[in-house]
Order: structure tokens, then sequence, then C-alpha cells
């Protein structure tokens, strides 16, 4: 499994604004929509690419454009979902599916409670949006669906990374023959005993939405 943090003085910056406890919503929707544009950047720098001849104004040219099929993108609901614009400014051609986990706040256990996604993803290359991996478990279970379906690539897309769940990640899929990769803005100390990243962001999914706990 690949792993790159995207070691950049523009996504320190936005990064460390999104950490601040007293950076308001809307702050904080702005910043993650600018900071995934930053991170898909580096996300989508294998995506697949066709060759094209085009004509200038002045003269034929030989250009580039994105490969059929399309990418696919999956928001992990519900925070995943504030990454959502950010890709799809940067990928305007992919097609967008959707996954909802949760996960239980005592056993940290994710289950899946919504899924829309194409049968089959052969061939396809597949960018997850989750802004926190934490225990590994919902991405987890996210890459191991996707690749079940046949996904030709899978990248995950995270805002933060725990040590903790960069590692069960690897144990899970250190030896697919599928590549699998985290791109993520930085890797951060540990877990706490409430599975949140230290020193982490809080609650992504609140923090995005403005509201506290379940329901
Ligand atoms: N999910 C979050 O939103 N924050 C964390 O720190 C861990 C999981």
């Amino acid at each position: 499994m690949r792993t790159l943090v995207a070691d950049h003085p523009l996504i320190a910056h936005k990064l460390t604004t999104l950490r601040d406890q007293r950076t308001d919503s809307p702050t904080f929707r702005r910043l993650v929509d600018e900071l995934v544009t930053l991170l898909a950047y580096e996300a989508t720098r294998d995506v697949r690419t066709n060759v094209v001849d085009v004509v200038t104004p002045v003269a034929h040219a030989r250009g580039t454009r994105l490969a059929r099929p399309r990418p696919l993108v999956v928001p992990v609901l519900r925070a995943g979902l504030g990454m959502l614009d950010g890709m799809c400014r940067l990928l305007p051609t992919a097609e967008v599916g959707f996954l909802g986990l949760v996960r239980d706040e005592d056993t940290l256990v994710a289950t899946t409670y919504a899924s829309r996604l194409p049968d089959s993803l052969i061939g396809r290359q597949v960018f997850a949006l989750d802004p926190m991996l934490a225990t590994g478990g919902t991405l987890g279970a996210v890459i191991k669906l996707l690749l079940e379906r046949g996904a030709d690539q899978v990248t995950a897309i995270c805002l933060l990374a725990a040590p903790e769940g960069l590692a069960y990640l690897e144990e899970q899929f250190g030896t697919s023959t599928v590549p699998v990769a985290v791109v993520t803005a930085a890797i951060d100390e540990r877990l706490n005993e409430r599975g949140y990243i230290v020193p982490g962001l809080g609650d992504a999914g609140d923090r995005l939405y403005g509201t506290v706990g379940a329901g």
C-alpha cells in the first residue's frame, strides 16, 4: 500500500486553521473544499489518460484527455460529503457513487447503512473520500467493498491519518495485487481512547455541518 503525505506549505496552512477549535463551520467547510482540491491534485497524478490531437488557433497539437471508463469518486457519508465538491472541481468528468457507514462509538466497528455504487467496478479507478483515517475500520470496509466489485485501483483521500489506521490498512491491503493508496495532508500522533485522532481536528462531520452527537 502506498501512503503519500502531501507536504506543501499551503496544505499545512489550511490544515492548521482546520485544526483550530475556534474555526466556525462555514470557514471549516470552505477550507476542507480547498484542501481536497490540493490533495486531489496529488491523488490523481496517475489518473488514466489518452493522447489526443487538438487544433489550436495556430497549429495542430498533441494533447491529453482523461480516459474512459471515467474515474469513480465515492464520498463516505456523512463527513466525506464535505470533500465531494472540491474533488469534482478537479475531476469534473468523474462519476460519483455513495457509501454510508456509521461507526459504533463503543466498539468502533463500522457498518454500512447506505450503498449506491455501480454493480461492477471492473477497470475503474476509484477515489474514496473520508476526512479522518482513525482506526481504519471504516475505510477498510470501504476499500474491501470496492475491491470486491472489481475496482482496478483504489485511492483514499483523507485530511488526516492516524498511524494506527495506516497500520490497519497496510495489514489488510499491503499484499493486494490491486494498487491501494492513501493520500493525506498529515499523519498525526495517535488515537485517544475514544478513537479520535490526536491532536486531530475533532469530529469532522460535526465541524462541517455544525451538529453535535448522533442523529
Ligand atoms: N472521526 C472524526 O471525525 N474525527 C476523529 O478524530 C476520528 C474519527
